[in-house]
């Protein structure tokens, strides 16, 4: 069965990769970009979700396009790492307003519709870091911790709705946000991965098309890796 799904953040990285999976699927899908534009075939809404009128209005031309959001894919993100005796308090703040906030926001717009349909899907992209903390990421782990909570307090409000809510938790990915790490740093981590590599966006978005899926449906409130055993299934 097609379903609509709008995966926030879906021009580039990790989800553009779902955005594509889900299309593979036959699944109606919209991304959500910043202005740099929709990829070739996706259709593309303008939205920042550190803005409830944006993520409103996002939401309401996917509506107009393709009905509903059925699955949601909080997807979008940003890091600023510095260490904690340096982190400003607007550091910590923007990185929190967009990763959980920012998810917050969609969850809340995507629920209504989702509980007249009686069946939704939310699926929050999280971190190994947010479970295992990160030097220089009080804010980013902080964020993707969060999304935790938010994932299961959903799973226990909406649960009895058909609608789930899991997070997934990706390791080190091939993208714009890994490429800028040092060649140093990006050994370091590599010797701290069971798995001896860095994983393709693909293989998170293989996760995220199964936990949309009816297949999945008994699954909530969970935390999934793909990390390459990074984090030891936490
Ligand atoms: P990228 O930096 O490649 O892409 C980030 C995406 O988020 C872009 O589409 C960007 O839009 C969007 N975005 C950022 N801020 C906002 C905002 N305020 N409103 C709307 N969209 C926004 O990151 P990845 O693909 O690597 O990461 C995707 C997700 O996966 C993130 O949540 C990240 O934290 C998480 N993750 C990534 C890992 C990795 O190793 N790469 C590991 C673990 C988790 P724009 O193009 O307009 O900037």
């Amino acid at each position: 069965m097609s379903r609509t799904v709008l995966v926030t953040g879906g021009n580039r990285g990790i989800g553009l990769a779902i955005a594509q999976a889900f299309a593979k699927q036959g699944d109606r899908v919209a991304i959500t970009h910043r202005g740099s534009g929709a990829p070739d075939g996706i259709f593309g809404v303008r939205c920042d979700v550190t803005d409830s009128e944006s993520v409103d209005a996002a939401f309401a031309a996917v509506e107009a396009e393709f009905g509903p959001v059925e699955v949601l894919v909080a997807n979008a993100g940003i890091t600023d790492d510095t260490l904690l005796l340096r982190m400003s308090e607007e550091q910590f703040t923007r990185v929190l307003d967009t990763n959980l906030t920012g998810a917050y926001r969609c969850a809340k717009r995507a629920s209504s519709k989702m509980l007249r349909a009686k069946w939704g899907r939310m699926i929050f992209i999280s971190s190994v870091v947010g479970l295992s903390g990160g030097p220089g990421q009080v804010n980013y782990a902080a964020s993707k911790a969060g999304l935790v909570g938010v994932a299961r307090s959903i799973t226990r409000e909406l649960g009895t709705r058909n609608i789930t809510a899991n997070v997934v938790a990706p390791g080190f990915i091939e993208t714009d946000m890994t490429a800028v790490l040092s060649d140093e740093r990006r050994a370091e981590i590599l010797k701290s991965i069971p798995a001896g590599r860095m994983a393709s966006p693909e293989e998170v978005a293989a996760v995220v098309t199964w936990l949309a899926g009816d297949s999945a449906g008994y699954i909530s409130g969970a935390v999934i890796p793909v990390d390459g055993g990074m984090g030891m299934g936490h």
